[in-house]
């Protein structure tokens, strides 16, 4: 199959940075579509955000709804059969021995940038769009430019492909990260992205706070709450300047 330049494939978790990769990438491309993964994460409400951000986008921005594809949800239940992590089962958040949160699934993008590749070859797509970040992360290494680097050259060498990684958000902020999803589709897309996102490892649909729903405890809440934060800082900053 010819791939097309203009056309981009989505991992789109349901998240605040994916759902803000999405905008960007209806921003940029003539034809769009959404992979997603069903791994057995314990934040399972994730799965249902997507579905729902999918949902109300399409009315609230019609110039998109034309370039939007078919979305397909992977099933990769391997991660439960691999062992524990505290993102598939129910264990503490914590530190681990070897630095790394135990939120860390092992190879979790890599698999998932991997099949991302095989639906884009077979679809005929050219761009691959992640929303990973190594600005403000939880220190995953398959977060980092590097290695989203090296994966871009060993699919395209393992399936004789010219596909290419985008990661729109690996160099911002999450402040900044709030303000481009502002300046792609203004306050319709803040609020439905505040609204019907899911960032919380917790799982927790809970509470509503200014930054949207979550435990407000974990390192994802905190994350999305610091972010929040410093991006309603800068707003109010620029409108005084
Ligand atoms: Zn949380």
């Amino acid at each position: 199959m010819k791939h097309t330049e203009k056309s981009a494939l989505v991992v789109f978790s349901g998240g605040q940075d994916s759902a803000t990769c999405l905008a960007w990438a209806l921003d940029r491309f003539d034809r769009v579509e959404t992979l997603g993964f069903d791994y057995g994460q314990r934040h399972a409400v994730e799965l249902s955000c997507r579905t729902e951000v999918l949902q109300r986008l399409r009315p609230l921005f019609p110039q998109w709804d034309t370039k939007l594809g078919p979305d397909t949800l992977l099933s990769l239940d391997v991660f439960q059969q691999l062992g524990e992590t505290a993102l598939t089962h129910d264990v503490e958040i914590s530190m681990t021995a070897t630095g790394l949160p135990s939120t860390f699934v092992p190879g979790r993008n890599l698999i998932f940038l991997t099949l991302a590749a095989a639906q884009a070859y077979r679809r005929g797509i050219r761009h691959i769009v992640t929303g990973v970040c190594e600005t403000d992360f939880s220190g995953y290494p398959d977060c980092r430019d590097d290695t989203m680097k090296a994966l871009q050259v060993a699919v395209n060498l393992g399936m004789q492909a010219r596909l290419v990684i985008d990661t729109p958000l690996m160099w911002r902020t999450k402040a900044e990260t709030w303000a481009l999803a502002r300046s792609l589709g203004g306050q319709d897309l803040i609020e439905l992205i505040l609204e019907h996102t899911h960032t919380c490892y917790q799982g927790s649909r809970g509470a509503r706070h200014d930054w949207g729903y979550g435990c407000g405890a974990c390192p994802a809440c905190e994350l999305r709450a610091a972010g929040w934060e410093q991006y309603r800082e800068n707003a109010s900053g620029g409108q005084r300047a």
